[in-house]
């Protein structure tokens, strides 16, 4: 029982070197967040060591007299933050929730419906390579050529063209709030499951900042780890009685064995803190700070740059910068960023004339710097060194001992 330190130095090294980089930069990558030690603790807990195949009092070990506590805690709190009939806590990750999702309410061969991967969608709705693009038919609707906003009389058109079995929405990189009653009238007119994924806007509509898509969807799947700031993991809600056992059962035996009853014990710890006024008050912090990017990244100074944000604003965590006019590149963009002791991730802009490895976006997002503590004072800072570190001659070492003042004032994890 010696300590990490003692039995594996190499690895010892590693986490401590991450707690250093995560101290000593500002964190912008948008599905990114930092769990409260609350949740460190179970995570790293003896729950690891305990099988619980099956669900609270329906299990296929014995001894889950305690680990049955964690989850229905887990999934009660879940269904009362956000408003659900029913939850399903074990998903590994968001992929494994969607895979159980399409599990329980489409067929092999099934046509599926997403935004294109290219225009913000997520590699599970339908990518090629990826299980949602193998075994089922997938075809996609995209973004308005002009606004960058999602156009519904084409999602409607190509509904109407593809007959889908499911519909989804939901998004990786998008800027903006989707309209989810008009989802649900276009799947209602073809005759398909609304699916909403969540993931990134989950912290949102939990602080009542965002619209709930559950009185919509008849399945929502969701992950932890990003605006709602809890253990790397997946869910899935319901409000739609004939789903609930169908999507038990896709989960485990469908998808899964083993629930990992460590980060379902964290999960019910995030759902806990987050129907506090602290985490409302994180999450208008957030919105409030990416708002702030997206003024800071349209001023004249950034726009003679050919620096501009993809449909003018946000509504949600994340600004999505368009770099097509810039001299900068999505990949060059990142690594200024990266220098000055910014994180963030270059990102294809819909209709983007640059290679997926080059790119012309850059994806931010403010929710980890909210829950660091920042508030607007240290978002308009923030605003200000992105757009400086973008523009034509940036001095790095003024930039970065910004960074640093700020990383200095913000301990993290102290
Ligand atoms: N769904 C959406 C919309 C996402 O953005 C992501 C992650 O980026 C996922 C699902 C997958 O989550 P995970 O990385 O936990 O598998």
């Amino acid at each position: 029982n010696a300590p990490l330190a003692e039995v594996d130095p190499e690895i010892a090294a590693v986490l401590q070197n991450e707690l250093g980089r995560q101290r000593d930069t500002l964190e912008m990558i948008a599905s990114e967040n930092f769990v409260p030690r609350a949740v460190l603790e179970s995570q790293g807990s003896v729950l690891t060591n305990k099988y619980a195949e099956g669900y609270p009092g329906k299990r296929y070990y014995g001894g889950c007299e305690f680990v049955d506590v964690a989850e229905q805690l887990a999934i009660d709190r879940a269904k009362a933050l956000f408003g659900a009939a029913y939850a399903n806590v074990q998903p590994h990750s968001g992929a494994s929730a969607n895979a159980a999702v399409l599990h329980a309410i489409a067929s092999a061969g099934d046509t599926i419906l997403g935004l294109e991967l290219a225009h913000g969608g997520h590699l599970t709705h339908g990518m090629k390579l990826n299980f949602s693009g193998r075994i089922y038919n997938a075809v996609s609707y995209g973004v308005d050529p002009d606004t960058f906003e999602v156009d519904y009389d084409d999602i409607r058109a190509k509904a109407i063209e593809h007959q889908p079995k499911v519909l989804i929405a939901g998004w990786s990189a998008y800027p903006r709030q989707l309209d989810f009653a008009k989802f649900r009238e276009i799947a209602d007119e073809v005759g398909a499951t609304l699916w909403v994924d969540m993931a990134h806007f989950a912290g949102l509509v939990a602080a009542g900042l965002h619209p709930s898509p559950l009185p919509h969807a008849h399945v929502v799947s969701s992950t932890v780890h990003k605006t709602l700031a809890g253990p790397r993991s997946g869910i899935i809600l319901s409000n739609e009685e004939s789903l609930f056992k169908k999507l038990n059962s896709a989960v485990f035996p469908g998808q899964q064995g083993g629930p990992l009853m460590h980060v379902i014990a964290a999960k019910a710890t995030a759902f806990l803190l987050a129907a506090t006024p602290e985490f409302k008050d994180r999450q208008e912090r957030t919105l409030r700070g990416a708002k702030a990017l997206a003024d800071r990244l349209t001023q004249d100074d950034a726009k003679a740059a050919g620096i501009d944000v993809l449909t003018g604003g946000t509504d949600v965590h994340l600004v999505l910068v368009d770099l097509r006019e810039s001299e900068v590149d999505g990949k060059q963009a990142e690594d200024l960023l990266h220098e000055v002791g910014i994180t963030v991730n270059r990102n294809s802009v819909p209709f983007d004339p640059r290679p997926p490895m080059v790119t012309s976006g850059v994806r931010i997002g403010t929710s980890a710097l909210a829950t660091r503590g920042f508030g607007d004072a240290e978002f308009t800072e923030v605003a200000d060194v992105i757009a400086l570190t973008l523009m034509p001659e940036p001095d790095i070492a003024a930039l970065s001992a910004r960074v640093k003042a700020l990383t200095d004032a913000f301990p993290l994890y102290a």
